[in-house]
């Protein structure tokens, strides 16, 4: 993409700009995930269990699952995943999550989407117990992220959450601009950032000038899916630069690499700290379901955890 704008925009970070390694800090997570784990389960009598459910074959969600159920054995959690056929019917999802609603072995539920056609998701998210919800986007989790009130937070966002923490990035008092509004990511990171203190603006498809938007941020956040939205004309110098994005390139040469939203190069030259796509982000939402499996399990046995 090709825009103009301010000239001190074209200023470059020595060195360019710090890589917020996520596998890194993932790895670090998982750890203590573990450690805590090791502790509790033997005095709780039983470790934390989630539940991921699948329908049909799509493989790329046959591998998010094989992903997330090889993560729950590298902390102990207990996995009580289940596959179904792409024939497999609303009414049959629906009473497998109020069974696992109802035992005391599985402290978190997920259902992987997308789901084949004819299953409707929301109807199935609905009748997930809100404090088994691992992927936070039950609408009460929704609604208590909302108030600011304690839940179980969307993965992704809080993924990004940490990055932040991690690198010392204190929001408050900030301008964040977080591109896309998805009720997945764009909508509860801005919600978060917003309850860290920042002054927070979203942009979205219907954004006329968007680098107009994206050269005042201080924490710029994009989660859209289109390779290289944002490159670092359009970036404020000295910026946070997180890429939530998840692209892979079909064209010959590329070998469908993964790339992020960000033109990586020209806004690492620009940036103070960018996530590289993979490797960023993407890792750091695996653990915060791991985290909410884990916090879910404490709440559940009565045992205290971070705030
Ligand atoms: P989505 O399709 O639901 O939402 C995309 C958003 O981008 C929309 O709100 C839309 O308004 C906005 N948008 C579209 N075109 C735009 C443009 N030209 N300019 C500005 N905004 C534009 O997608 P999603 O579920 O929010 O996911 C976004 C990206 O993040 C995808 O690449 C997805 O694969 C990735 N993702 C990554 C992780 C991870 O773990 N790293 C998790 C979830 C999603």
């Amino acid at each position: 993409m090709t825009s103009v704008y301010p000239p001190e925009n074209s200023a470059r970070v020595a060195g360019g700009a710090k890589i917020l390694d996520g596998k890194g800090l993932a790895r670090r997570l998982q750890q203590q995930l573990q450690q805590t784990v090791d502790k509790l389960a033997p005095q709780v009598g039983r470790p934390p269990g989630l539940a991921v459910l699948m329908a049909g074959d799509n493989p790329a969600s046959a591998a998010y699952v094989r992903n997330k159920e090889l993560a729950c054995e590298r902390v102990g959690i207990a996995s009580f995943g289940e596959h179904f056929p792409a024939t497999v019917s609303q009414r049959e999802l629906q009473e497998t999550i109020e069974r696992l609603n109802r035992d005391d072995r599985v402290d978190g539920i997920l259902v992987q989407l997308p789901l084949p056609n004819g299953l409707d998701d929301r109807e199935l998210l609905l009748a997930i117990d809100p404090d088994k919800d691992a992927d936070g986007l039950h609408p009460i989790n929704l609604g208590r992220l909302m108030r600011g009130e304690p839940g179980l937070r969307s993965c992704t966002p809080a993924g990004v959450m940490e990055i932040l923490k991690d690198a010392n990035v204190d929001p408050s008092g900030k301008h964040a601009v977080v591109v896309g509004r998805s009720l997945l990511v764009g909508k509860p990171i801005s919600l978060m950032l917003l309850g860290a203190n920042a002054t927070v603006t979203m942009a979205h498809s219907r954004t006329p000038d968007l680098g107009a938007v994206t050269c005042t941020a201080d924490i710029l956040v994009v989660a859209v899916g289109k390779p290289a939205l944002v490159d670092g004309s359009m970036v404020k110098p000295g910026a946070v630069a997180i890429d939530v994005g998840i692209n892979r390139l079909a064209a010959a040469g590329d070998r469908g690499r993964l790339v992020g939203d960000l033109e990586f190069d020209s806004v690492r030259a620009i940036a103070s700290a960018i996530t590289p796509v993979p490797g960023g982000v993407g890792p750091m939402t695996v653990t915060m379901l791991l985290e909410n499996t884990v916090r879910s399990y404490c709440q559940r046995c009565g045992i205290e955890t971070r705030a």
